[in-house]
């Protein structure tokens, strides 16, 4: 039967792609420089990542893949200061119950040589070698899924699908992250391997959108700057005493949105359907109503049907609560209301001003 481990562990990694975004994550978190993902077979196979990060100290190991550990959380105040992608401890618990997750291999910057860690399902170590190993860490997830039938063939027939969706969200990590290399290349079966895309250590997110998407993009596009003041008394045009009214000293009602998207021309708009990319400080996510407040206003101007869109909304960490879904990519705004409205009040003003 099905153990209770293996449906919790169901919630965190329902998906290929929400074992790309653990992986990648717990990359960033490592503060890797440099992450190379590997899919074979799409991911069917198996999906690599190796990175140049900090590695996985010595007396972590026997703790890593349990569940509900993490090393990166020492108090509980801490959630709401949250600065690593991770908290809960739950994806390599999660890989090793669903998935031929056993291995991984690991190197301290000052370790003199690697370890390579393996584990059983239940996330118990089993056992350690020494191997050879540049710095940083690599873990390998094989047949993903293998011992949940429904869900394995589900996943077969929708490979094609899920690897594109996986493709788009490991875009949005390699345009937000600054100075870190992506590189990412798929292995079909007696096909070559080929290179889904690769970034440099760029310094800007333009670059990296180059890099993405091809020089070519950018020249639709246009730096997006905007201040979103969240409380009406305190826009241009309200009158003094209003303003009077609101409390100035609260930082928390400006909110800040910076990114690039497409350049508002009529006529020229050219569909770029899965190129709006969404943050929340620098943290890619689902916003559907953002999304929707921005092709709205394009709408409304008659560009085009789907922008180009990226754009990094930095909030207080108390303005939102990352906790809502396990796998953390639904946000809750507390303000959304305001910051919609506000948004496209902001992006029309824009455009109107915008010669064409
Ligand atoms: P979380 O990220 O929530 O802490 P995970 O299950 O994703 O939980 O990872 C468990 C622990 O394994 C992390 O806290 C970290 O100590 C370690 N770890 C995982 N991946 C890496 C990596 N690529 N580099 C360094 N340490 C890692
Ligand atoms: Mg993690």
């Amino acid at each position: 039967g099905r153990s209770v481990h293996q449906i919790q562990s169901g919630q965190v990694i329902v998906d290929l792609q929400s074992v790309c975004k653990e992986l990648v994550e717990n990359s960033l978190d490592a503060g890797a420089t440099s992450i190379e993902v590997r899919f074979k077979n799409n991911g069917l196979d198996s999906i690599e990542v190796q990175d140049n990060g900090s590695g996985i100290a010595p007396e972590d190991f026997e703790t890593i893949a349990l569940k509900h550990y993490t090393s990166k959380l020492s108090t509980y105040d801490d959630l709401s200061a949250l600065t690593t992608f991770g908290f809960r401890g739950e994806a390599l618990s999660s890989l090793c119950a669903l998935s031929k997750f056993h291995i991984v291999t690991t190197r301290a910057a000052d370790g003199p040589k690697g370890t390579k860690l393996e584990f059983e399902q239940s996330g118990k170590l089993k056992g350690t070698s020494v191997v050879a190993a540049k710095p940083g860490t690599t873990i390998v997830v094989e047949t993903l899924f293998h011992n949940l039938p429904v869900r394995r063939k589900e996943l077969e027939k929708t490979v094609k699908r899920e690897y594109n969706k996986v493709l788009a969200l490991l875009h949005a990590y390699a345009c937000i992250s600054t100075g870190v290399k992506f590189s990412v290349s798929n292995q079909v079966p007696k096909g070559k391997k080929t290179i889904a895309f690769a970034t440099n250590s760029n310094p800007n997110t333009k670059e990296n959108i180059a890099n993405v998407y091809g020089t070519r993009t950018l020249i639709a596009l246009v730096p997006l700057s905007l201040t979103l003041e969240l409380d009406p008394s305190n826009r241009p045009g309200a009158t003094q005493s209003a303003r009077n009214w609101s409390t100035e000293e609260d930082g928390s009602r400006t909110v800040k949105v910076a990114g690039h998207i497409s350049r508002p021309v009529v006529g020229e708009g050219r569909q770029t359907p899965d190129r709006q990319m969404l943050f929340v400080n620098s943290r890619p996510c689902l916003l559907p109503q953002v999304a929707k407040a921005f092709n709205e206003v394009y709408k409304s101007f008659n560009v085009m049907q789907s922008p180009f869109i990226f754009a990094n909304i930095k909030l207080d960490t108390n303005a939102y609560d990352v906790n809502v879904s396990p796998d953390k990519r639904t946000i809750l705004l507390h303000d959304q209301t305001a910051l919609l409205e506000s948004l496209k009040e902001a992006l029309a003003n824009l455009f109107e001003g915008h010669d064409q």
